[in-house]
């Protein structure tokens, strides 16, 4: 995180890291690597978003809650809701399917790493905070399965009149053999 980055970040409920400088990449490989890196409109978050909006939902995109810290954006924000929804990159997030720590400058990545998912982790109790609920899909999920989670999330709340706790609704969605809700890790 730079110094900016810690200048603008809320003072409660966000934490700061620093990690060294990044390493230069290893290879024209790695470089071409990290340069498709793209951070929205990506392949997976266009095809959940017309998934989403094949269900009716309407919502706008790239952007943060009123009162939550405007650099940590959602890819979809369903404001009506009061959903913010990530679409996290099996690499950057760590999945724990696709996770692998590249051979060159190991140690620094894998600081890298757990400090972007420290981050996610930061952001989901920031929402909540502000009293929005954070999901998360992975880019590897198909979008179809990705939408009839969020549409689940969002019925349940529904049904429970948005008082539910989420990690009711999360414990409905393993029960009924969905992907694993990440909203509830700790
Ligand atoms: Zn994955």
């Amino acid at each position: 995180m730079t110094a900016v980055d810690a200048a603008a970040a809320r003072p409660v409920g966000y934490r700061t890291q620093v990690l060294p400088a990044a390493p230069p990449p290893s290879s024209p490989a790695a470089r071409r690597t990290m340069r498709a890196n793209r951070r929205r409109d990506t392949r997976c978050e266009v095809a959940l978003r017309r998934e989403l909006h094949r269900r009716g939902l309407r919502f706008v995109v790239d952007a943060a809650p009123p009162g939550t810290n405007r650099r940590r954006r959602a890819d979809v924000l369903l404001r009506g809701e009061r959903v913010a929804l990530f679409v996290d990159g099996c690499f950057w997030h760590s999945c724990p399917q696709h996770l692998h720590l590249p051979r060159a400058n190991r140690e620094w990545w894998r600081q890298k790493l757990a400090s972007v998912v420290a981050r996610d982790r930061d952001t989901d109790l920031g929402l909540q905070a502000a009293g929005w609920l954070p999901l998360r899909v992975w880019e590897h999920e198909p979008a179809q399965v990705a939408a009839a989670r969020v549409l689940a999330v969002l019925r349940h709340r529904e049904a429970s009149g948005r008082t539910g706790p989420l990690e009711a609704a999360c414990a409905r969605l393993r029960a009924s053999g969905a992907a694993p809700c990440r909203t509830v890790d700790p």
